[in-house]
């Protein structure tokens, strides 16, 4: 094999300057045009560095010592989040944050020649910590003991954790108590190794207005030893504690819920609310995890719809119905299309919560839903898509383009297939006529949401 002519060689020590953050946080430095990615390091760094990884076009390097510190850096910060991957952000100042991701947008659009579209500035959250409404921890046995929290990156090195610094603080208080239950009852803890033991996973979500608190617990085996008699203890210590349920998952997996969950004590699902409206959310349902962003995300979404009451709207991969709801307070007619049937009967129970009679909800594929109701005649004036990371497939674009909706509103969780998708779409005769806002649900973290509004051009009005 030919020897790669590479300006770095593996174990070499250099020293460095960063001049990016690549798009997972990894600082970037250049030696004779070839990139290395440093965790840890950020923009305008100079910092010791030792090679240790490499590959013919880029090569990773691990710090040594800071030569200059950048003026973003919070240095107070505990290094357990950026190895194990809860807050790979955390060492950069939220102004900072705010910025990187805005950026994010801006370079992509940018590599697509699309520099003349405007991005906003990142819309944060004031206390930009404590904010997620659900937690998935696993569950260990570590010195003899049973232990929560989480895994470092790229390893099954497991570090126990009580503070997980992006959780709901009630949280956190309620995964301790369920620990301490299962230890005092003798519950043994999941050997990935063995793929013995029995708890795996504890979730619990919390509603952010109501307080409503589920506990999950996720195990190996169907049975759980004294199931009843442990959440009886968890409901009088926490009694916050609305719905204690069982998820089994005995596959060897990553994936966190296995397919059957039954409650233990008390209810199946909690509630809370977003922009005044009532959720029902069961075990398995995806609800959006930032409820003070989410509410600025889904107004500003509503928004950029700019609907005046007469509309027909469509919401495709609609979840438990969210956004189709708000829709409905402000449209003649919204349909809502999702994959995962349990979401579907969510959603129908949802717009009966709220009275709401003008929604149509169907389960299956949003592409098939879309062609289906092309063909039906349906006309929507608004189209709102909210698709998962991968983003819309071609065939989607095209039954929505062809639908001539005066606008589709794109939320997307994944900027890269946003701007993909940005091209398809303007070569179908739709542009983007506001800038795109991107909203931080995910603080400390390098997610970045967006909301963009592609409407009509002229291209169309001829036929
Ligand atoms: N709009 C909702 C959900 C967004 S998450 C909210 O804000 O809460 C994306 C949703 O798309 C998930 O619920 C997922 O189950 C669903 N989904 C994924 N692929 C799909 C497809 N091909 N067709 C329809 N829905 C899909």
């Amino acid at each position: 094999m030919a020897k790669l002519d590479l300006p770095v060689y593996i174990k070499q020590e250099l020293t460095v300057t960063i001049i990016d953050l690549s798009y997972q946080g990894l600082g970037v430095a250049k030696v004779e045009g070839y990139p290395l990615f440093i965790e840890g390091a950020l923009p305008d760094e100079v910092v010791d560095v030792r090679v240790t990884k490499i590959t013919k076009h880029f090569g990773y390097a691990q710090a040594l010592k800071w030569q200059k510190f950048s003026p973003e850096r919070v240095t107070d910060v505990d290094n357990r989040y950026l190895q194990t991957g809860i807050a790979p952000l955390q060492h950069m100042t939220y102004a900072a944050q705010l910025d990187f991701k805005r950026k994010i947008v801006t370079d992509l659009l940018k590599k697509a020649h699309l520099e003349t579209i405007a991005v906003e500035k990142t819309r944060g959250m004031e206390h930009p910590f404590a904010y997620r409404n659900k937690a998935q921890v696993p569950v260990r046995k570590i010195d003899g003991q049973l232990e929560i929290g989480f895994f470092k990156h790229n390893s099954h090195d497991f570090i126990p954790m009580d503070n997980f610094l992006i959780q709901d603080k009630r949280i956190d208080e309620v995964l301790c108590s369920v620990r301490d239950i299962l230890r005092e009852f003798h519950i043994r803890a999941y050997n990935e190794v063995q793929h013995s033991g029995v708890v795996r996973h504890i979730l619990v979500r919390r509603g952010y207005y109501s307080k409503q608190v589920m506990v999950v617990i996720v195990t190996r085996t169907a049975h759980l030893k004294y199931a009843t008699e442990i959440a009886a203890k968890i409901q009088s210590e926490c009694p916050d504690v609305l719905s204690v349920q069982q998820n089994v998952n005995s596959a060897k997996t990553n994936v966190i819920l296995g397919a059957h969950t039954n409650v233990i004590a008390g209810t199946s699902e909690i509630e809370d609310q977003l922009n005044g409206l009532t959720f029902k959310i069961s075990a398995q349902s995806f609800y959006q995890i930032n409820p003070q962003q989410t509410e600025i995300l889904y107004t500003e979404a509503l928004k950029r719809a700019e609907l005046t009451g007469d509309e027909t709207v469509i919401d495709a991969y609609c979840g438990i119905g969210t956004i189709s709801l708000n829709l409905a307070k402000q449209a003649k007619r919204v349909y809502g299309v999702e994959i995962v049937s349990e979401a579907i009967t969510d959603a129908k129970r949802n717009a009966a919560v709220n009275g709401l009679g003008n929604v149509t909800f169907k389960t299956g594929e949003a592409e098939k839903w879309m062609e289906k109701w092309q063909t039906k005649g349906i006309k929507p004036n608004v189209i709102v898509v909210d698709p998962p990371r991968k983003g819309l497939t071609n065939s989607l674009i095209e039954s929505a383009c062809a639908m001539q909706p005066d606008r589709v509103v794109y939320v997307s969780c994944n900027p890269a297939t946003l701007v993909r998708d940005i091209q398809k779409f303007m070569e179908l005769g739709y542009n983007v006529s506001q800038p795109i806002l991107p909203v931080d649900q995910f603080p400390q973290t390098t997610h970045v949401e967006c909301v963009t509004v592609l409407s009509r051009t002229n291209l169309n009005d001829w036929d």
